[in-house]
């Protein structure tokens, strides 16, 4: 009954008709697109995409098409060459990891709307923070009544370590109890992590300062950061990529960092391109304007032994 209890309460949060859990977002992401998408259909997703993403596209038999990252007229053409088939859906990370940049989920929910597409979102790096009501990135931009299907974690803001979801209509939730092998052939969470899950979601339900706080702090590291004379990736994302370009600065820094009990992690080749080496930075719930404070002055510190910063 708790998993029961945890489905509806994660329906409710995303205000989506049902949910199905699954041991992890891999999980859920691996079971989705066969049991959904035969033959006759096609699959649209972002070059960017997430490995779990892609390796539940390769599993189906749909048409694939692969779009350029975040290129709207790269999409519009492929959705139409998609239109000989029957059924279109164009997969997408709300947020990518690497560089922490958000999809434009409005202009691909227009383009879904225009090519009869279905819109299908990974919110494994937006759902508990991001929107004033960290319902994720549909509700940042305005489209959670467009967005078909939401697929996420509950192991990264959720705070349980493990854990994933699919939430959407109650017909497709229907049709993956009864087909996704993921779901059929393997254990379900174990009820540790079923109360903790349950528990954060109640917290962000609540009320929404844990989400106001994200974005606050969010901004207060990206501002401070930037005036300090560091470039960071992407907009508005806890996520916060510094970007150093070379591979061994960025690792000498980190190091730098973490001996200042700082914790933090270097990004290179093959992880990110050639050249564009970087440290992620994480902000945190739990971090006080302090702690983001005595981050950026040891960023500055050892920015400057290292020659990144004048
Ligand atoms: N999707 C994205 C975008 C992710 O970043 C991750 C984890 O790194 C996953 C899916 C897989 O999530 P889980 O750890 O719950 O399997």
């Amino acid at each position: 009954s708790i998993h029961k209890d945890l489905e509806e309460k994660i329906a409710r949060f995303h205000q989506r008709e049902d949910a199905i859990l699954y041991a992890s977002c891999f999980d859920a992401n691996a079971g989705i697109f066969e049991a959904l998408l035969t033959p006759e259909d096609a699959v649209l997703s972002d070059e960017l995409n997430h490995a779990s993403i892609i390796d539940g596209i390769r599993l189906c038999k749909a048409n694939k098409y692969r779009y350029k990252h975040m290129d709207m007229q790269d999409l519009e053409a492929k959705l139409k060459e998609a239109q000989k088939h029957r059924l279109r859906l164009v997969a997408t990370d709300g947020a990518f990891s690497m560089d922490g940049d958000i999809a434009p989920l409005r202009e691909i929910c227009q383009l879904a709307q225009k090519y009869d597409a279905l819109v299908f979102i990974d919110e494994c790096h937006a759902t508990g923070f991001l929107g004033p009501n960290g319902r994720g990135t549909d509700e940042l931009l305005g489209v959670m009544d467009k967005v078909t299907i939401i697929n996420s974690t509950l192991g990264k803001a959720l705070g349980g370590a493990a854990g994933g979801y699919t939430t959407g209509p109650k017909p497709l939730i229907d049709l993956l109890r009864q087909r996704s092998r993921p779901y059929l052939f393997s254990n379900s969470l174990p009820p540790a992590v079923v109360g903790c899950a349950s528990k954060a979601l109640d917290l962000l339900m609540e009320s929404n300062a844990i989400a106001q706080s994200m974005a606050a702090k969010t901004q207060r590291f990206r501002t401070k950061m930037t005036a300090a004379g560091f470039t960071i990736s992407g907009k508005d994302h806890p996520i916060c990529p510094v970007m150093l370009g070379d591979a061994r600065l960025a690792s000498v820094m980190a190091e730098d960092m973490l001996n200042r009990g700082i914790y933090v992690i270097g990004f290179s080749y093959p992880v990110v391109p050639k050249g564009k080496a970087r440290i992620r930075v994480q902000i945190s719930a739990v971090h006080s304007d302090e702690d983001i404070d005595r981050c950026v002055e040891a960023f500055t510190e050892v920015g400057r032994k290292h020659g990144a910063l004048p």
